[in-house]
């Protein structure tokens, strides 16, 4: 898409490499590295500078952004979805358009709507995450997001992006494709030690596995996650590993449940995130119960885990 209203005019400007603030994946296009190398709750962001520049997430650090501010006029703000470690620094972007894919705006623009989609309404903990989750990264409400749909192209007159639904870590996840580069800014679809995450109510192990897929067919050249650096080789096969840990935590919950045991037993067993995350502490507690309620949900599905009373064995 191309702005229609507000455009400030053209002010394409070299990338502020002095401050070390931005790699160049190809021209016109760079990678934001964020604050504390992108760990939670910091991510990077991608920029495209044109006529017109465009900034896909705003979870780089207060500072990072500000300084990006001073070097660089953004006149779009694109959100990959809406978990905040992406999105923190919206509100930094008041009068500058957002965009959301349709699925994840109505999280974005609303708490009361983001708390639902986590799936903590009622829970005895609700209480407990609902302060974890405003005080972990301080709320600051952005401006009002509106939506975007996959597949529709973002030409500002510098690098074209086109959005890529990828759902499954959130309903309306979205990676950005630099066709000419062959460059898939992949947000959460992040080849790291920690995931796939899949652990709100409103997420999917199947439509994450699903995406995966969908990237290894779009065959990017170079991976660009928001929480490691960029990849360039063996992009296929480091995404089937990675899709194939959704596979394992199926196969290690089966072997789990040859003895009978309740969901909360299970879930004591770590099956998501093992010894890492010693006692349950929040977040890890309540993302774990969620992705093992899942897991749980798609095996009784396929007759492999079954009910007996109120535990759960392997079929
Ligand atoms: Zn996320």
């Amino acid at each position: 898409m191309r702005l229609d209203g507000g455009a400030q005019g053209g002010d394409r400007q070299a990338a502020d490499g002095r401050a070390g603030l931005l790699e160049e994946l190809s021209p016109g296009l760079y990678l934001v590295r964020a604050q504390n190398s992108a760990r939670i709750p910091y991510a990077h962001s991608l920029l495209a500078l044109g006529d017109q520049n465009l900034l896909v997430d705003t979870g780089t650090g207060l500072d990072v952004l500000r300084r990006l501010r001073r070097s660089h006029r953004i006149h779009l703000v694109l959100n990959s979805h809406y978990h905040r470690d992406h999105n923190f620094g919206n509100w930094l972007f008041r009068g500058v358009p957002i965009l959301a894919h349709v699925r994840d705006a109505p999280m974005l623009n609303s708490l009361a709507v983001y708390f639902r989609k986590m799936g903590i309404l009622g829970r005895p903990d609700e209480r407990e995450i609902r302060r974890f989750t405003m005080t972990f990264i301080p709320h600051r409400q952005g401006p009002r997001v509106r939506p975007f749909r996959g597949g529709d192209l973002f030409d500002l007159g510098g690098p074209v992006l086109e959005a890529v639904h990828l759902p499954g870590h959130s309903p309306g996840h979205c990676g950005f494709f630099h066709r000419d580069s062959r460059t898939l800014f992949s947000a959460d679809i992040c080849p790291d030690a920690f995931g796939p995450w899949y652990g709100h109510a409103c997420s999917s192990a199947e439509d994450f596995a699903s995406s995966i897929d969908r990237i290894i067919r779009l065959g990017p050249s170079r991976l660009v996650p928001a929480h490691s650096g960029p990849v360039d080789q063996d992009i296929a096969g480091i995404l089937r590993r990675y899709q194939a840990r959704i596979e394992e935590r199926d196969r290690y919950i089966r072997e789990v449940l040859r003895a009978p045991a309740t969901l909360d037993e299970l879930v004591r067993r770590h099956p998501i995130y093992g010894a890492r995350i010693g006692a349950l502490k929040l977040p890890f507690r309540f993302w774990e119960e969620v992705m093992v309620r899942k897991h749980i949900a798609r095996l009784r599905s396929r007759g492999l885990v079954r009910k007996a009373g109120n535990r759960l064995v392997s079929v």
